[in-house]
C-alpha cells in the first residue's frame, strides 16, 4: 500500500489525534470483559508517547445513536487504559468536540494523553459532517487511523478529518494493510479461501473476489446448503437463500471457467431442529432427511477440506463451518482450524464469528493474523476501496 504509516512523519512535539476502536464488550456492571482492542493499539501509543507527542484518543463505543447515554461513556475505557500503560494518566474530556476538548487538547503536553468522549455521541460522526470534522481537527495537527474496523465506513473521525489534518495509518492499522493486503494483491500461492457462515448474500462479493485470485475455495456453513439446493439435492429445512440458488449455479461455473478447485460439502451433519441438544448424525449430501437440517460439515468433508489446505500457502478464512456456538456442530470448524494451522501457511481470518469460534476452540493462537475488522475485512477482501483508507496521505 502507498500510503504513510507513523514512520513517514514526525510526531516529536506534535499533538496527534489517535482514532482507536476501543469497541469493547461490557457486562451489566460496566467491566470490561475482554481488553484486546485496547491492548492491540499499546504499540502506537508507547510510540507516539516515546517520541513526546501529545496524544488524544478518540473512539466510539456501542451504538448510542447520536445521543448522550452513560452506559456508552468510555471512562471505563480509559481506566483500563492507564492500567495497561502502567498506571499512567489519561486526562478524559466529557465530549469529543466543544469548549471543554478544545481547552484539555490545548493545554495537553508532550507525553500527556487525552482520551474524548464517545464520538457517536454526536449525531455528526456517522454522518460525516464537515463542521464536526472541522472541530475535531481543530485538536490536532495530525491523525493516526489505527481503527480498521471502521474504515469501510466514511465517517467524521476516519474521512472528513483528513480534509483539515494529514492522516497516517497506525501500526495495528499497518498489520491489517499488510496481511489483507498482500491476500488480495500478491498471495503466496497455492492459495485457498474457505468461506463458511450463514449466508451467501452476505458474501457474494467476497467470493466473486476471490474466484480471481484463489486455486482452491472451500465452501461450508449454512451457505453452502444453498449450493447443494443449486446442484439438485434436497436440503430439509436447512437454512437455503431460495433466491440465490441461480447465482450459487453461476459461482459454480465460473470456478469452473477460472480453473479454481472449488470445494462443496460432500456429507452434513444433520439436526432434528435447531439447537443445542438436538439429535442429530451425519449423512451424505444425497440423504439429507426432509424433515431435518444441516448445520455442520460432515466427517468426510472435514478430511477433504483439510487434505486441500494441505501445502497451502496462504489462507483466507471468513465464517464457520457450522453451527459453532452448539458443541454438536463445532467440530467442523474445528477440524478445518486445525488444519488451517497445521498447514504452515500464512493464515488470515476476518469475521466477528469465525473470530470467536476460533477463540471458543482456543485456536486464534494458531492464525498468523487475526483481523480486527469484521465488516471491514469482507469489504477488503471484496476488493472494494475503504473510506477511511483512501483517505490516508499517499507515500
Ligand atoms: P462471520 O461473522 O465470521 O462473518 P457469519 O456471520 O457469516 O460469520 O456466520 C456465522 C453464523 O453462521 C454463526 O452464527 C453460525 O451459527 C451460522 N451457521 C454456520 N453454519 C450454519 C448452518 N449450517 N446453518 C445455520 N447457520 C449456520
Ligand atoms: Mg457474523
Amino acid at each position: 500500500m502507498n500510503k504513510k504509516n507513523l514512520n513517514d512523519i514526525w510526531v516529536s512535539g506534535k499533538k496527534v489525534l489517535v482514532r482507536v476502536d476501543y469497541n469493547v464488550p461490557m457486562d451489566k456492571a460496566g467491566n470490561i470483559t475482554d481488553d484486546t482492542r485496547i491492548r492491540a493499539t499499546i504499540p502506537t501509543l508507547e510510540f507516539l508517547l516515546s517520541k513526546n507527542a501529545a496524544v488524544i484518543i478518540a473512539s466510539h463505543l456501542g451504538r448510542p445513536k447520536g445521543k448522550i447515554a452513560p452506559e456508552f461513556s468510555l471512562k471505563p475505557v480509559a481506566k483500563k487504559l492507564s492500567q495497561l500503560l502502567h498506571d499512567r494518566e489519561v486526562l478524559f474530556a466529557n465530549d469529543s468536540v466543544g469548549p471543554e476538548a478544545r481547552k484539555m487538547a490545548a493545554a495537553l503536553q508532550p507525553g500527556q494523553l487525552l482520551m474524548l468522549e464517545n464520538l457517536r455521541f454526536n449525531p455528526e460522526e456517522e454522518k460525516n459532517d464537515p463542521e464536526f470534522a472541522k472541530q475535531l481537527a481543530g485538536l490536532a495537527e495530525i491523525l493516526v487511523n489505527d481503527a480498521f474496523g471502521v474504515s469501510h465506513r466514511a465517517h467524521a473521525s476516519v474521512h472528513g478529518i483528513t480534509k483539515y489534518i494529514p492522516a497516517v495509518s497506525g501500526f495495528l492499522m499497518d498489520k491489517e494493510l499488510l496481511f489483507l493486503g498482500q491476500a488480495v494483491t500478491d498471495p503466496v500461492h497455492p492459495f485457498v479461501a474457505i468461506i463458511g457462515g450463514a449466508k451467501v448474500s452476505d458474501k457474494i462479493g467476497v467470493i466473486e473476489n476471490l474466484l480471481n485470485k484463489v486455486d482452491t475455495l472451500i465452501i461450508g456453513g449454512g451457505m453452502a446448503n444453498t449450493f447443494l439446493a443449486a446442484q439438485g439435492y434436497q436440503t430439509g429445512k436447512s437454512l437455503v437463500e431460495a433466491d440465490k440458488l441461480v447465482l450459487a449455479k453461476e459461482l459454480i461455473a465460473t470456478a469452473k471457467t477460472k480453473g479454481v478447485n472449488l470445494l462443496l460439502p460432500e456429507d452434513v451433519v444433520v439436526a432434528e431442529n435447531f439447537a443445542a441438544d438436538a439429535d442429530h448424525k451425519a449423512v451424505a449430501v444425497t440423504q439429507i432427511p426432509s424433515e431435518w437440517m444441516a448445520l455442520d460439515i460432515g466427517p468426510a468433508t472435514a478430511g477433504k477440506f483439510a487434505a486441500a489446505l494441505r501445502g497451502a500457502k496462504t489462507v483466507v478464512w471468513n465464517g464457520p463451518m457450522g453451527v459453532f456456538e452448539f458443541d454438536a456442530f463445532a467440530i467442523g470448524t474445528e477440524a478445518v482450524a486445525k488444519a488451517v494451522a497445521a498447514s504452515g501457511a500464512k493464515s488470515i481470518v476476518g469475521g466477528g464469528d469465525s473470530v470467536a469460534a476460533l477463540e471458543k476452540l482456543k485456536l486464534a493462537a494458531k492464525i498468523t493474523h487475526i483481523s480486527t475488522g469484521g465488516g471491514a475485512s469482507l469489504e477488503f477482501l471484496e476488493g472494494k476501496e475503504l473510506p477511511g483508507i483512501a483517505a490516508l496521505a499517499d507515500k
